[in-house]
């Protein structure tokens, strides 16, 4: 795999070509950006083209010893680093200090079998305390032909003393056409619908994972849910608002998810209010059924019922009562006009 053939981050991809045309690489990249958008390819394909046999170090040819063993993770150079589960039920997966100790003695050594060590740390914001001001060390004082690649999706929890000695570079949410590209690629999703690759890509966010691991009928089944209570709930239809409330607090875990998805809903809906162009909607294939809804509201009693949802997901993530909850913010439907 080259460079090319990595989609989207372009800029990512100037960013590193250059510093290789050059041999300016810096000692330490920090990559940041959201989930499953290419950080840890890209960081992977730079290690391979820093020690690629073939092709190296402008890119990576995917064939010599070193690139597969790259790929497989069993290059001496090559060190993966990530967070784990100290015990099977430890709630959060860090990375320790053990850990970090373990690859700054890896790291003191000369390249045993490549040019160019790489050390990858995966989401860097899960270190401790203890294992980032023991990192900081490394970064201050960098090992020789080393690069460092830290990885994360919340810059914003990293020290800013760590930041500050790495070379930020920012990845972005990839566009439509490069996830449908991904999604026409895997063999599991072979037979997968032009309409339903349209829905993963719609949903996606530009990330990877979220396009592949959707459950589409689940999804389906609950915008369906929510159409309905729309389209009937009123002072008329109160008991369709217990009903509805009473069901999905038995299932708290997800109320979330649900709310996310009515808050997504609704945003089409007010969309529609205001521009007829149904391409922009997030639920463009229910488009048909979103339509009938933008009449029964005014756009202000949208908006005033969309924070009314805000401010129950707000609720929820504290101890709120759900059922209760849930039964209030449908009472603010009710009563905007
Ligand atoms: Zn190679």
């Amino acid at each position: 795999m080259s460079f090319n053939s990595i989609l989207g981050q372009g800029q990512a991809k100037h960013i590193i070509a250059k510093a290789l045309q050059h041999g300016t690489l810096p000692h330490a990249y920090l990559f940041y950006g959201p989930e499953s958008i290419g950080k840890r390819l890209l960081a992977r394909q730079l290690a391979k083209a820093l020690n690629c046999t073939e092709q190296g170090p402008a890119d990576a040819c995917d064939a010599c010893q070193s690139c597969i063993k790259i790929e497989q993770n069993i290059h001496p150079d090559f060190f993966l680093l990530a967070p784990a589960k100290s015990t099977p039920t430890a709630r959060e997966a860090v990375i320790k200090i053990d850990a970090v100790r373990n690859l700054q003695s890896k790291l003191g050594y000369f390249p045993y079998e490549g040019r160019t060590k790489v050390a990858i740390i995966d989401s860097v914001e899960k270190m401790n305390p203890q294992a980032s001001n023991s990192f900081l060390k490394t970064l201050e004082e960098p090992p020789s032909s080393t690069l460092l690649i830290l990885i994360t999706a919340s810059p914003n929890q990293l020290l800013p003393t760590l930041v500050s000695r790495c070379q930020g570079i920012r990845f972005h949410p990839l566009p439509p056409e490069s996830i449908k590209e991904i999604l026409l690629n895997q063999t599991a999703t072979d037979r997968m619908e032009p309409s339903e690759v349209e829905l993963r890509v719609l949903r996606s966010k530009g990330q990877v994972s979220r396009a592949l691991d959707e459950n589409v009928a689940e999804i389906a089944q609950q915008r369906q849910e929510l159409i309905d209570l729309l389209e009937h709930l009123s002072w008329d239809r109160i008991d369709l608002l217990f009903q509805w409330s009473k069901a999905r607090a038995r299932d708290k875990d997800r109320v979330t998810e649900v709310l996310e998805e009515l808050m997504g809903l609704l945003r089409d809906i007010a969309f529609l209010k205001t521009q007829n162009n149904s391409e922009l909607l997030l639920n463009r294939d229910v488009a048909h059924l979103l339509r009938p809804l933008a009449s029964k509201k005014s756009l202000a009693g949208l908006l005033k019922f969309m924070d009314g949802v805000q401010q129950t997901l707000h609720a929820l993530s504290g101890n709120a009562n759900v059922q209760l909850s849930l039964e209030n913010m449908l009472l603010q439907y009710c009563e905007t006009t």
